[in-house]
């Protein structure tokens, strides 16, 4: 039996795969060694929290991962294609293509509807109409439960609204995985369990999902816990019973939010 299980483990796509990762940043005669050789495989379908305390190089590997940045050493495959090998545009191609961000801040443009928001990935590919743009991004608010907000500009939109916004925008052009960089760090409490609860949800279809948290409260909603300390792997923990979102935003107190903030 465990021996099936392992196989149908190894079956799974490999989506990403880092190999020895290592990021010095030089700051003049200083060197800061961000990540000192980070391996790890994710799968198709893995719910992972990057967990540590500041400065132990988890954005710094998000970052890499993202696209965003290169490491010094190491070996990075992201769905199959050798990313060391790329030059910047390259990169800046594949990043659009295969991922989604989603950040702290929300990053939405302020004087942009939710709808024109979530089209903004979408903009960069001039093979799509705009009438398909607009029903992709509609669809992606919808999976989100934003739909009836369309229309609204961000500062008319809770936090909790918002961070469904820019969920909606990381998923609008498919992208093999998403990338959120503490999510939950602008929200209360209850917000956070239901931005969590939109991320179970991504991931119960089948959506890979990374995220950064430094509480293990948050972590408790994902499959898999890794704590990064001083850049490097320090537990690759399953979360054998996850917490349901979903379910515990049923029993707990709603109180009215903020309209801006
Ligand atoms: P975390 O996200 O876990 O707080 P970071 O990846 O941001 O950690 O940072 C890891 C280490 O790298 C820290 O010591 C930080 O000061 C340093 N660092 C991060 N980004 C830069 C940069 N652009 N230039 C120089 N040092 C950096
Ligand atoms: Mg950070």
């Amino acid at each position: 039996m465990e021996q099936v299980e392992e196989e149908a483990v190894n079956m799974k796509e490999t989506i990403i795969s880092v190999k020895h990762l290592v990021k010095v940043y030089k700051m003049g005669d200083l060197e800061v060694h961000a990540l000192r050789g980070i391996s790890m495989d994710v799968h198709k379908s893995d719910f992972v929290a990057i967990m540590g305390k500041s400065g132990s190089g988890k954005s710094t590997f998000m970052n890499i991962v993202g696209c965003l940045d290169i490491p010094t050493k190491g070996e990075y495959l992201l769905d199959g294609v050798d990313v060391g090998k790329m030059n910047k545009d390259q990169l800046a191609n594949l990043r659009n293509k295969k991922i989604g961000f989603v950040f702290q801040s929300f990053n939405l443009l302020s004087r942009t509807s939710a709808l024109e928001n979530v089209e903004l990935p979408l903009m960069y590919n001039s093979k799509i109409s705009s009438k398909d743009m607009k029903e992709r991004s509609i669809r992606a608010l919808e999976s989100v439960g934003l739909a009836s907000r369309a229309h609204h500009f961000p500062s008319q939109l809770s936090g909790g609204e918002q961070q469904r916004v820019a969920i909606a925008r990381a998923l609008v052009n498919d992208p093999v995985v998403i990338l959120a960089d503490e999510p939950t760090g602008n929200l209360d409490t209850r917000t956070s369990v239901e931005v969590m609860s939109i991320f179970q949800q991504l991931n119960t279809k089948g959506i890979t999902v990374i995220i950064v948290t430094h509480e293990p409260d948050i972590a408790a909603y994902t499959n898999r816990n890794i704590s990064f300390r001083d850049g490097r792997i320090q537990k690759d923990l399953i979360v054998e019973k996850p917490r349901n979102a979903a379910a515990e935003l049923l029993t707990m107190p709603v109180f009215k939010e903020e309209e801006t903030i």
